[in-house]
């Protein structure tokens, strides 16, 4: 089997819902993937930052092998050992509190909503359900995640989407005055836009949103699925930012490429969350949490994350450096290990051309190239990364 017979059968039994790149991977190394062709690429897309420590991490997947070969999975009818550690993990990494376990960027958020309702329905306050999120914001494909998303584009052909979601202009803090009101039982809010290309809100904003959220007492949630677990160089954005949540949802990277995903809230708000009120079969799997063990320790221990933070502005400067020679790079932004690069031309192409090259880069919003390479990518790395993505950007004629 080659690349083009793989795309070949995907198409003949699988549905149409993804636009694919005509190319199938048989096997990854730190950033680097090799393909059916036998052709060898780095990766600056990591799975869409899901692959936080490189593909095939030894630790990860010695975690995995050993957790596979003892017990697959039992059920949240018992204690799980390795999903009780890395739950402590989580939580003394985080912002303290309790955590819920499922599988999946969406199932957090749907969960987070959930919690969010529960915890005002406990108060008495049964009219306050609203959750106010952003315009531009991406929080998953289920309904309720679904129905917080800001972006109309995922909601065309679905409807009705769900009841008591709100949708406020990006970067606006008086239409979040003005949203957040006596209906309102929480504000859903990425630090940082991933899925519409790296998007920063003004600076304030998020400390301003904070203090709003805390002297009406409305929750806040921080949808970190893309900006937590170390991407920024701090274990949460939000600390970056200044702001600590009252709940955090978390997945993509969290187990290195297992399906995990986690809901992270204060204790007050966690209770609600009482017996028998939320649950997952398959959340909190020992094999998932035996990577996110791993993935935890390593993310956590001294100085890993002060380098992120250090190879995050290596690739920063580098790429300002290109746009300092070119007219058609609008904006190189982001945080850490998450950069977004906004231009004036669509980035389709340069995607396209950067993977014939062997770099694998993210297009989206039509004019933004969007960078997650690996936590542990190295400097090298960064280095060849720069120089791909200058070849395969358009020619320009020098005026
Ligand atoms: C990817 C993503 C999601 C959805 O995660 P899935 O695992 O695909 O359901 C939600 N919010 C943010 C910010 C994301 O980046």
């Amino acid at each position: 089997m080659n690349n083009a017979t793989i795309a070949e059968l995907t198409a003949g039994y699988q549905m149409g819902n993804y636009t694919r790149f005509p190319v199938a991977f048989l096997r990854g190394e730190g950033a680097r993937l090799f393909d059916a062709d036998g052709r060898e690429y780095l990766d600056f897309l990591g799975g869409i930052a899901v692959a936080l420590l490189g593909h095939a991490h030894p630790g990860v997947t010695r975690a995995i092998a050993d957790q596979a070969a003892s017990l697959v999975h039992v059920s949240n009818l018992f204690h799980v050992p390795v999903q009780s550690e890395v739950a402590r993990l989580l939580s003394l990494a985080t912002i303290g509190g309790k955590v819920f376990f499922c599988n999946s960027g969406t199932e957090a958020n749907e969960a987070a909503i959930k919690l969010a309702r529960k915890w005002s329905s406990d108060r008495g306050r049964t009219d306050a359900y609203e959750i106010v999120a952003i315009d531009g914001s991406f929080h998953g494909r289920t309904y309720g995640s679904l129905s917080a998303t800001g972006q109309p584009k995922f909601h065309e052909g679905f409807g009705p989407m769900v009841p008591g979601f709100r949708a406020i202009p990006f970067g606006d803090i008086e239409s979040l005055d003005a949203a957040l009101n006596d209906k309102t039982c929480a504000f859903l809010v990425e630090p940082m836009q991933g899925e519409i290309g790296v998007r920063m809100h003004p600076p304030g904003y998020l400390e301003t949103a904070a203090g709003l959220c805390r002297d009406r007492g409305i929750l806040l949630i921080a949808d970190e699925i893309q900006t937590g677990m170390g991407r920024t160089g701090e274990m949460l954005a939000s600390k970056r930012f200044g702001i600590i949540p009252d709940i955090v949802t978390l997945a993509k990277g969290i187990a290195n490429g297992l399906p995990l995903g986690a809901v992270v809230a204060r204790d007050e708000v966690a209770v609600s969350f009482s017996p028998g009120s939320h649950g997952s079969t398959f959340g909190g799997n020992p094999v998932c949490c035996s990577a996110a063990r791993v993935v935890l320790e390593t993310i956590t221990a001294p100085g890993f994350l002060d380098e992120v933070k250090r190879k995050g502005d290596r690739l920063a400067d580098g790429l300002r450096a290109i746009a300092g020679r070119r007219s058609d790079i609008v904006s190189v932004r982001g945080m850490g290990l998450m950069i977004g690069v906004e231009m004036s031309v669509e980035t389709k192409p340069i995607a396209n051309r950067a993977l014939e090259h062997g770099f694998i880069v993210n297009a989206c919003s039509g004019n933004v190239l969007r960078l997650l390479p690996p936590l542990n990518v190295t400097d090298a790395e960064i280095d060849r990364a720069l120089s791909l993505l200058e070849a395969a950007m358009p020619e320009e004629r020098r005026s």
